[in-house]
């Protein structure tokens, strides 16, 4: 692990700056077995200490297992995976136009999906799509569609494109109804909690450093803040590291809507301790803070985790 983390650490600014992927970690994580199924605790560990260093590889990894876990017997190959679920309203599951119809014994599936990460990169697509009436996921290989990246501005480097689909697929790759990919992102979204609070960390570290190096923390203002943040962080770390033992809906989205507001709140104080110089381009303190926003849209938006969490009153 730590000649993994320490490769993606030293590559991140470049990842950054030119928004391209580098083969040279995917091969890495490939070869560590960072790609293979592993426990939602175990993920949520690697992911949250890759999120300090290099958020993109973070959400990669993050991206990559979502899918693997609709992928069945598909999933036994060494590569990395996307999830293709938003359209022109990521919100609403049930709005997608991208259509299966059933062709002498395959599937015909075409349609168009947007912000999918890893699409660059990947070789296999979980793809959500409409047979009739219901929505359905499929598994299409890499030749069945075609990719454009995104010049998004944060999460720069893992392949984030628009995906158009057009592929005849064998019955096989009719992997399961909504419910498979709802079931998923229930998970995966305690591991994007975790890579929320390695950014809250990570954040919370260089900024007491850096008030420490200037004096700031003599202040009784500024010191009581830097308390308050710890507070928050260690409450959050205890109650995602007690979800992901035993994950369910509305836990794992209280995980991902206050992770994305702590890293969004700390990236937001670390800036503000660095002053000025917290916002040069490309320094850890901008780039945390340019990334932070993104978190709370991601895998369902705080808006839609507020629905999840008050469909039980
Ligand atoms: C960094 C990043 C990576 C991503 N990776 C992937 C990926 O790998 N695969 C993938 O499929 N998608 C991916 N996405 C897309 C993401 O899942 C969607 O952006 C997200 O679900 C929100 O959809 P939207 O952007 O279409 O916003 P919309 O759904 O249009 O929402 C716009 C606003 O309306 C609000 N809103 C919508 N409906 C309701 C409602 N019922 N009640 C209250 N408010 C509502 C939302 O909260 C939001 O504030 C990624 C996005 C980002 C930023």
């Amino acid at each position: 692990m730590d000649e993994f983390l320490k490769l993606v650490r030293m590559r991140f600014v470049k990842m950054d700056k030119n928004n391209v992927h580098d083969r040279e970690i995917l091969n890495l994580a490939v070869k560590k077995n960072l790609t293979k199924q592993m426990d939602c605790v175990e993920l949520c560990k690697i992911v949250k200490e890759t999120a300090k260093f290099n958020p993109s590889v973070a959400l990669s990894l993050t991206a990559h297992h979502l899918a693997l876990q609709c992928l069945k017997n598909h999933a036994k190959r060494d590569c990395f995976f996307a999830f293709a679920m938003t359209e022109k309203v990521g919100s609403d599951v049930k709005s997608i136009e991208t259509l299966a119809e059933d062709r002498n014994g395959s599937y015909v599936v075409r349609g168009i999906k947007n912000f999918v990460t890893n699409a660059e990169f990947a070789e296999v697509f979980v793809v959500t799509a409409k047979r009739g009436d219901k929505v359905e996921v499929f598994a299409i290989e890499r030749d069945g569609v075609k990719t454009e990246r995104i010049n998004i501005n944060c999460f720069r480097g893992c392949g984030i494109s628009r995906v158009y689909i057009d592929a005849k697929i064998p019955k096989e790759n009719l992997l399961g109804g909504l419910r498979l990919a709802i079931s998923a992102l229930i998970k995966s979204r305690v591991v994007l909690a975790s890579l929320s609070l390695g950014i809250a960390e990570r954040c919370f570290e260089i900024a007491l450093s850096r008030a420490k190096r200037r004096g700031l923390i003599e202040n009784r203002g500024i010191r009581w803040r830097f308390a308050e943040m710890k507070a928050e962080i260690e409450i959050l770390r205890e109650f995602i590291s007690r979800t992901a033992r035993d994950t369910n809906a509305v836990n794992s989205a209280i995980c991902k809507l206050k992770a994305s507001e702590l890293a969004k709140k700390l990236a937001d104080f670390a800036v503000e301790i660095f002053g000025a110089r917290g916002l040069i381009a490309h320094t850890p303190t901008e780039i945390l803070y340019r990334y932070s926003k993104s978190l709370d849209i991601a895998e369902g938006t705080c808006e839609i985790m507020k629905e999840i969490i008050a469909s039980t009153f």
